[in-house]
């Protein structure tokens, strides 16, 4: 059998009956498409999670129930009310209220990950009967059937081999004339509890689906026609990049770029699998495919931009002890899964970045009090917010002469709060006020990309 295809369609991309109607024809159009993952319908996870936090009273509640409700009928409706779809449909959302009001009175991370997994569940049921109703042979695949994590619960690591196994054997025999409707985002553990792998995950599940299944690409669909030199609201002469390497896109994913999942890229790499990047509106105005080596390699590809930074600065109690001091500071940060972005030191101090508030699928900020007190136990804690992240993706960065001057020669009326230059030839970042971020990035993409 020919490699296969994955293709996956994120929340706008499955927003409506409309919007699937246009998946569809993406799906249809490449023969090789064999396994389609999709993310809840747009807006679906957002009220989840706001229901998973259980800060509502019944009647806020109910405003909830009833927008996420509203969505589905809408897709019901175009469908013609199908009846075993339309009593799937219900009997989740039936569910959901129970969640929602458990969470009221207790909210845990268990409870919150089945509740918030409702929305892939719906959307793939939907999605697979507007395929069958076009005559494809489509088939609904509960994906926690196949997709192995362990048990941290908001943002699950996937067992790979684990996976591999559960999909070659589930999925292969399926392969060959019907096409799988799987959900991204979730998964389960090993005893069955569902899971999810962090917000904007499928793109990740997609990606981790074509590594098991040994397929031959992947196609993510948004709603933009691939990935942007910079983003295209921020700077009107933005223009798509029609290819990309994985490291220059793994860059690009992890300091801004919202296009794309920054952990998607790491199973592809693995295995060599070529990306594409598209939009499912717009399918002929064509995308970026991702490889892993390209044909131009420009000295500076792309900018990125990254709001809601925080910069936290750690100074040492005692100087003389600092060589334990970034090993302490380090083993704290990862007991609590904190992951971090950029790092520079002193004798002394150290600073570095954090997202605002991570990637936990139930919305947990970052630097909770608990972090807080146990970092404060080894060094004097600042912590700064309303910074922005601003990184400049290209190739051979640090070894070219005179990029650093190039680049900051375009920001001297600018104050650049921290810098991280060196440790990749593909990307140069540094921090800067929130509020001049916007002009920096059109400065930067006049003088080095236009
Ligand atoms: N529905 C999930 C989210 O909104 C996962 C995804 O869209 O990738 O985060
Ligand atoms: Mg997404």
């Amino acid at each position: 059998m020919n490699p296969i295809n994955v293709a996956k369609f994120g929340g706008t991309s499955v927003a409506n009956a409309a919007a699937m109607d246009n998946c569809a024809n993406v799906v249809l159009a490449n023969p090789a498409t064999r396994i389609v993952v999709l993310s809840a319908s747009a807006g679906v996870t957002n009220l989840l999670v706001t229901l998973a936090q259980g800060e509502l009273d019944a009647a806020g509640r109910d405003a909830e129930l009833a927008k996420l409700a509203d969505i589905q009928h809408a897709i019901l409706a175009s469908l013609g009310h199908p009846a075993e779809v339309s009593d799937q449909i219900h009997a989740q959302l039936d569910d959901i209220r129970t969640m929602a009001q458990q969470a009221s009175q207790h909210t845990d991370a268990e409870l919150a990950d089945r509740l918030i997994a409702s929305g892939e569940l719906m959307s793939t049921r939907l999605f697979t009967e507007l395929l069958r109703q076009r005559g494809v042979n489509a088939h609904w695949q509960d994906v926690r059937q196949i997709m192995r994590t362990d048990s941290r619960f908001g943002k699950a690591t996937v067992d790979i081999v684990a996976t591999r196994t559960l999909c070659q054997q589930t999925l292969g025999p399926l392969l060959g004339d019907t096409l799988i409707i799987t959900q991204g985002f979730i998964g389960a553990d090993s005893d069955g509890r569902t899971t999810t792998l962090g917000r904007g995950g499928s793109d990740y599940s997609a990606a981790l689906l074509a590594e098991a299944l040994d397929a031959g690409s992947i196609e993510i669909w948004t709603d933009v026609p691939g990935i942007y030199t910079t983003d295209p609201r921020l700077v009107s002469s933005a223009r798509p990049i029609p290819e990309i390497s994985f490291v220059e896109a793994a860059e690009m994913a992890t300091f801004g770029a919202k296009v794309l999942h920054p952990a998607t890229l790491q199973p592809a790499l693995r295995q060599n699998i070529p990306v594409f990047v598209g939009s499912s509106k717009a399918p002929a105005e064509g995308g970026t495919w991702i490889r892993a080596s390209t044909e131009s390699r420009p000295l500076f590809r792309a900018v990125a931009l990254r709001r809601q930074q925080v910069l936290v600065t750690l100074h040492s109690l005692n100087m003389f002890h600092a060589y334990g001091f970034l090993a302490e500071v380090f083993g704290i940060l990862a007991r609590h899964r904190i992951s971090v972005d950029l790092i520079t030191t002193s004798e002394v101090s150290v600073s570095l970045t954090l997202d605002h508030t991570g990637s936990q699928s139930n919305g947990e900020p970052i630097l909770s009090d608990k972090v807080l007190a146990e970092l404060g136990q080894w060094c004097k804690v600042e912590v700064e917010t309303g910074l922005a992240l601003v990184a400049l993706i290209g190739n051979r960065m640090s070894e070219v002469n005179g990029v650093a001057s190039q680049v900051f020669a375009t920001l001297n009326q600018h104050n650049i709060r921290m810098i991280c230059y060196g440790a990749s030839a593909h990307n140069l970042c540094f921090l800067v006020n929130e509020g001049e971020a916007n002009e920096i990035v059109n400065r930067l993409h006049q003088t080095l990309l236009d």
